[in-house]
């Protein structure tokens, strides 16, 4: 039995801000306080320092932060970030499908799988929605890195079966039973969640939307992932492939993939029917604004989606986005919105990658905020580091105004250090991986 109490100014979230209040009693502010970890869970949050027997680590003057949920990265493609010149369609084509297929070698995909999660680690992330690649084994990869370092993961082998280089392609209509075998091993199983992984309509046919619409349905809690209305070329391609549906999302729920579990990657190109259809079946939007200022997709319209109740959750899109930070992802959201004159408060960001990324994705119990009972995951920051944020920070009158400098000014080198489960996975002192 452990028992930790760590020191410093606790932040997170009650509940939904709503996208633009800068004054928000959602905003739960507990500076100086203990953070007490019993057995990897969080016992309570304290103003009182706690009695002898807590083993004691003091982060005063620091900020510490509900671990980031980055609800959609590709496992294979963070050796293809930062290429150059293309749009979506070119980009597979040229970096991401190459990449993809190194990982047949199964000894390939679990070094990178354990050098995937370790980097998610370092930039303050402790929970994510990934996409492995084709092949089996890359998804047991990942689930295998994440139970070592007791992340909760949600992963799935990707379904492909037409429109990919034949090394990555499933049989015509199948995949399915390697999903079902990977499913079987490890959802459920410690802190891993599977999830149907649909590359994209236009990588699957008819038939295997079917086929991973019923897989879907028979496994109870299981999520379901995905790419919608990226750019308008691919909206323009499903629309030819699929000509029976009303729209691209349509092409998703007529195969039994629209659910209370889907996560949808993007969902730019979305009419108000799409936004009603995703909000009455609870199913969530990651946005991945780096990603789509990077392969110039597009501006998301979160307030059509806010409005219709739609909830959305922040993401890398790591290698289409081009950096693992959250807090960047906040940034590239926050420019995006007021390109359509809307001022995002910087509670509303922080939510959409801690306790409303959880909550879309039914974790809420366990992930995204500092309640007793959740899993102590989380990071501690450096307020400030350098001359220009230790001159903004000086300059700083009041919380939302300190809060919102910092997520738009942190670099990597703001982290000092990631706990998970009540460990210290990242920075000075920490431990390895144990073998889960
Ligand atoms: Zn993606």
């Amino acid at each position: 039995m452990s028992q930790i109490a760590i020191r410093g100014d606790l932040l997170d979230l009650t509940r939904n801000p709503g996208l633009t209040a800068v004054a928000s009693d959602a905003v739960r502010w507990r500076p100086d306080n203990w953070l007490l970890i019993d057995s990897g869970v969080i016992a309570a949050v304290t103003p009182e320092a706690p009695g002898p027997d807590w083993q004691r680590i003091d982060w005063r003057g620091h900020l510490i932060l509900p671990g980031f949920i980055d609800a959609h990265v590709h496992l294979p493609q963070l050796e293809v970030i930062a290429s150059h010149g293309t749009g979506l369609l070119d980009w597979l084509e040229r970096y991401t499908f190459p990449a993809e297929l190194r990982y047949a070698d199964p000894a390939h995909a679990e070094r990178c799988a354990q050098r995937f999660l370790d980097a998610l680690l370092e930039h303050g992330t402790t929970s994510a929605a990934v996409f492995a690649t084709v092949h089996e084994a890359s998804a047991d990869a990942l689930a295998q890195a994440a139970a070592d370092r007791q992340m909760r993961v949600i992963g799935g082998k990707v379904l492909m079966d037409r429109h990919a280089p034949a090394g990555l392609l499933d049989p015509a209509g199948g995949g399915i039973e390697a999903a079902r075998r990977q499913i079987r091993r490890w959802h459920g199983r410690q802190r891993q969640s599977c999830a149907v992984t649909v590359r994209f309509a236009a990588t699957s046919t008819g038939e295997q939307l079917t086929q991973a619409g019923r897989l879907l349905a028979e496994i109870p809690d299981l999520y379901m992932q995905t790419h919608l209305a990226e750019t308008r070329d691919e909206v323009a391609w499903i629309a030819s492939l699929f000509p029976q549906a009303r729209s691209y999302l349509d092409v998703y729920a007529r195969h039994g993939l629209l659910g209370p579990r889907s996560v949808f990657a993007h969902g730019i190109w979305l009419d108000a029917a799409d936004r009603d259809a995703l909000s009455r079946a609870g199913a969530c939007i990651a946005h991945c604004p780096g990603s789509n200022l990077f392969l110039g997709s597009g501006l998301l319209d979160w307030q059509a989606l806010d409005a219709a109740a739609v909830a959305v959750s922040l993401a890398s899109d790591v290698g289409g986005g081009t950096s693992l930070l959250l807090p960047r992802a906040m940034a590239q959201a926050y420019e995006i919105q007021s390109l359509h004159g809307l001022r995002m408060s910087a509670w509303a960001l922080l939510h959409a990658a801690t306790r409303g990324a959880a909550a879309a994705l039914r974790l809420e119990h366990e992930i995204g905020s500092f309640e007793p009972g959740c899993s102590a995951d989380f990071a501690v920051w450096r307020w400030h580091e350098g001359t220009l944020q230790d001159w903004r920070q000086a300059n700083a009158r009041e919380l939302h105004e300190r809060v919102f400098a910092w997520l738009i000014l942190a670099t990597q080198s703001n982290l000092r250090e990631t706990w998970v489960h009540g460990r210290r996975v990242a920075g000075p002192g920490a431990t390895a991986p144990q073998h889960a």
